[in-house]
């Protein structure tokens, strides 16, 4: 059986090696991430034209997404590299401190608007909650707080309000140089930190147009902003990552498991893809195994729904990137076993906008109830697969498309397969025979198999499905109409 549930992984020093990279492909990564946050543009540059190169020698297709760093509030740095903060004592955030000049007793901030955004009685959280801050006052660029975790600091750790409401806004001057960058390197998605609300996707959208990029956009669910405004947030964007790391930060980690299966829910119900993120396998840095807690969370993202599984540090810098992938897996088609077809109550309620989103869901609920093997959906932009993987099923969805980037686009949406395939070279009469032969070739399929085709009468117009037609595997050699 194919995987179902699709595979990130984050590229970093780990995955250079040659080696490593064609064993992290082979281990059955599906998308790779390119961490703005760290390295240069060359570097993301290089590391998406090498993973496509082998991703083609290995035959397969592989997404590529660039994630932005985003207006991530951060100290400076200290005189000795790092701090210990004793519990109870004084510190303050220093917005004129020169940015080497930090202390036991004060250090600067890289954004300088801080003082103005908190007040007495706010918590801050510094590195993921590692050292804890209480605002005591705010004097002109001074804000002195009272240690009430403490622990080491070091250079350039992250800072989090508690209940979210920093006001640093989503794009920052090197996102949207970092955004240029992502255009140029073919990037099928473009991942926005910390964003607040629908304007903030749409200003990165708008830039990346502008740039002559065409990837879709992954707005990160990860300030306490986000989750107020979800469904304008849902509504703006292609993709939602829900980056926990910094979301459990804002919001309390307690909240976490609820908020994920509400998004991943809300997500599928609107026909987005989601990205579940974040310390999915994080022992696995060290360890060639994972805990059983591990294998749990992945295994129940999968039974919440999400599209996607990713690894950080993982694969980024950890000692077995291509053990944690192949974990990954595993467990993700442990829990694909337990359950196929779930019933979507929601959608009862709901209307069709377009004609082709009524042929590609009146497909999956034909697929589902009348026992089909596959279906191969002819498609430009992918929209047709997507609305087809939005409704629970255990059937493939192969994905036929003269396009690269719809080929890419695909490879983030949970059951759905992309194949190359150009109906505006077949022979219209041919087509149907073309598709099911080639879904024989890679086995998919045999004689005696029920197929669903959706296609479009006209072949290449974007968004001009509107027909489905069920065929048995060896019938359709005979001679029909189309
Ligand atoms: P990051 O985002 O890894 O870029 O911080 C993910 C998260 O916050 O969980
Ligand atoms: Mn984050």
């Amino acid at each position: 059986m194919l995987r179902r549930t699709k595979i990130i992984a984050t590229m970093g020093p780990a995955t250079d090696t040659p080696e490593a990279l064609d064993a992290l492909i082979q281990a059955g990564v599906d998308v790779v991430r390119l961490n703005f946050s760290h390295g240069t543009h060359e570097e993301h540059a290089r590391r998406a034209e090498t993973v496509r190169n082998r991703a083609r020698a290995h035959g397969r297709q592989i997404g590529v997404l660039a994630d932005l760093q985003g207006p991530k509030i951060r100290i400076e740095k200290f005189v000795d590299g790092k701090v210990f903060l004793e519990e109870g004592a004084r510190f303050v955030l220093d917005a004129n401190l020169p940015p080497e000049a930090g202390t036991v007793e004060r250090v600067g901030i890289t954004y300088k608007q801080l003082p103005d955004d908190v007040r007495r009685g706010d918590t801050l959280l510094l590195d993921d909650g590692a050292v804890v801050l209480w605002v005591e006052e705010v004097n002109g660029p001074e804000i002195v707080c009272k240690v009430v975790v403490g622990g080491e600091l070091s250079n350039h750790k992250g800072i989090n309000r508690q209940g979210g409401g920093l006001s640093a806004k989503a794009l920052t001057d090197k996102d949207r140089a970092d955004i240029r960058a992502a255009a140029e390197m073919r990037a099928d998605y473009l991942a926005v930190s910390f964003p607040r609300c629908a304007d903030d996707i749409h200003e990165a959208r708008e830039l990346l147009r502008q740039a002559g990029g065409h990837g879709g956009i992954v707005a990160k669910i990860e300030r306490a902003e986000a989750i107020a405004n979800i469904e304008e947030i849902i509504e703006a964007s292609d993709a939602l990552m829900i980056a926990r790391g910094d979301l459990g930060v804002e919001i309390g980690d307690a909240e976490l498991p609820a908020v994920q299966k509400r998004i991943i829910q809300l997500a599928r119900t609107m026909d987005r893809v989601v990205i579940t993120a974040t310390q999915m396998m994080q022992s696995m840095v060290e360890n060639p195994i994972p805990t059983r807690a591990e294998v749990f969370d992945v295994a129940n993202a999968v039974l919440d729904g999400t599209d996607a599984v990713m690894l950080s540090a993982e694969t980024a810098t950890g000692k077995y990137p291509a053990k944690a992938v192949a974990a990954m897996d595993r467990i993700c088609r442990g829990a694909e076993r337990a359950r196929t077809v779930v019933a979507v109550e929601r959608r009862q309620q709901m209307r069709f906008n377009r004609i082709d989103e009524a042929i590609a869901k009146a497909a999956m609920y034909t697929a589902n109830h009348l026992g089909v093997k596959a279906i191969a959906a002819l498609t430009e932009s992918g929209a047709t697969p997507l609305w087809m993987s939005r409704v629970s099923s255990g059937i493939p969805i192969y994905a036929l498309t003269r396009h690269v980037e719809t080929r890419r686009k695909v490879t983030l949406y949970r059951g759905v397969y992309p194949v190359s395939f150009d109906v505006t070279t077949t022979d219209h009469a041919e087509v149907n025979r073309e598709a099911i032969d080639e879904l024989v070739r890679r086995g998919a399929v045999r004689d005696g198999d029920l197929v669903i085709i959706t296609k479009g009468d006209l072949a290449g117009v974007l968004g001009g499905t509107n027909a489905m037609k069920i065929l048995r595997v060896g019938e359709h050699l005979r001679p029909q109409e189309d």
